[in-house]
C-alpha cells in the first residue's frame, strides 16, 4: 500500500532557502512513493496571489505540477499565511483545494483535516480579525490591487503577526481543548489531523465516551517533517 503523507506549516520564504531546499527534495523523493499528498495550510510564509513572480513560488508550483502529474493525488487547504490560491495555482500544480475542514475516509477511519488556526479560540482578537479580513468581497478588492501594494500589504500583516505572537501568552496560541471537544463530536467522533501551532503531537481526547486521536503537524523552522500513514497506521518522520 502506497502512503498518504501529510505536512502543513513549512512557510516557504526566500528568507529560509534551506528549507526549500529540504521540501523540493521531499517532493522529489519520500512525496514521490506516496498515494496522495496533504498540505494542512501554511505551505508559503505569504500569498499574495498566484502572479507573484518570486522564483522560489514558481519553483514550488512546478515541483507540485510534477509530482500531482506523476500520479500523486495533491490537496491543499488554505492556511492563515496562504489562503489566496486561485485558479492559475490549481492549474499549475494539479492539487485540488480542500475546505477548512474536511471529513474523509482515510484507510476507513474517519478523518477530519483543519489547519487548525480555528481551533485557537482563546485568541479572540485574531478570529475577529480572520472573520473580518476573510470576507469574499476584501479577498477580491486585495486581489485586485498591484502586486506591490499586495505584497506590501501582505508584510506588514505578517510583520504584525510575528509580534503579536511574541507578546501573547504561549496558552492563547494553543487549541482550546472545549472547541476541539466540540468539533470531534460535531463531526461523529473522528481522528483528527491539524497544523497551525507548532506544537507536534498525538493527543487522546475522550468525548462522549469515544477515544479520538488528534495528531498535530511539525513546523519546518528547523527541519523538515510529516506525517505517514500506511497498513500501521500514523507514524511523524523527520527530514534533515
Ligand atoms: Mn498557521
Amino acid at each position: 500500500m502506497r502512503p498518504t503523507l501529510f505536512v502543513s506549516d513549512v512557510h516557504l520564504s526566500p528568507a529560509r532557502p534551506q528549507i526549500a531546499e529540504l521540501f523540493l527534495r521531499f517532493l522529489e523523493r519520500e512525496a514521490r512513493e506516496a498515494a496522495a499528498l496533504y498540505i494542512l495550510g501554511d505551505l508559503f510564509d505569504l500569498w499574495v496571489g498566484d502572479d507573484d513572480p518570486l522564483p522560489l513560488n514558481g519553483a514550488v508550483m512546478e515541483a507540485l505540477g510534477r509530482l500531482s502529474r506523476g500520479g500523486v493525488g495533491l490537496y491543499v487547504m488554505f492556511g492563515n499565511r496562504d489562503f489566496l490560491f486561485r485558479d492559475a495555482f490549481t492549474a499549475r500544480t494539479g492539487a485540488r483545494l480542500l475546505p477548512d475542514p474536511s471529513l474523509l475516509a482515510l484507510d476507513g477511519t474517519p478523518t477530519l483535516l483543519m489547519h487548525g488556526d480555528t481551533l485557537c479560540t482563546d485568541d479572540v482578537e485574531y478570529l475577529r480579525q480572520r472573520a473580518r479580513y476573510r470576507r469574499p468581497w476584501v479577498l477580491r478588492g486585495f486581489l485586485a490591487l498591484p502586486r506591490a501594494v499586495r505584497v506590501a500589504i501582505g508584510q506588514h500583516f505578517r510583520r504584525k503577526s510575528e509580534r503579536t505572537k511574541r507578546v501573547t501568552a504561549s496558552t492563547i496560541m494553543d487549541v482550546n481543548p472545549a472547541t476541539v471537544e466540540a468539533v470531534l463530536r460535531t463531526h461523529g467522533y473522528p481522528r483528527l489531523i491539524h497544523g497551525h501551532t507548532h506544537r507536534p503531537a498525538r493527543h487522546l481526547h475522550t468525548v462522549d465516551g469515544h477515544v479520538c486521536e488528534r495528531w498535530v503537524l511539525a513546523d519546518w523552522y528547523e527541519r523538515g517533517s510529516y506525517l505517514r500513514l500506511d497498513q500501521n497506521g500514523l507514524a511523524s518522520a523527520a527530514l534533515t
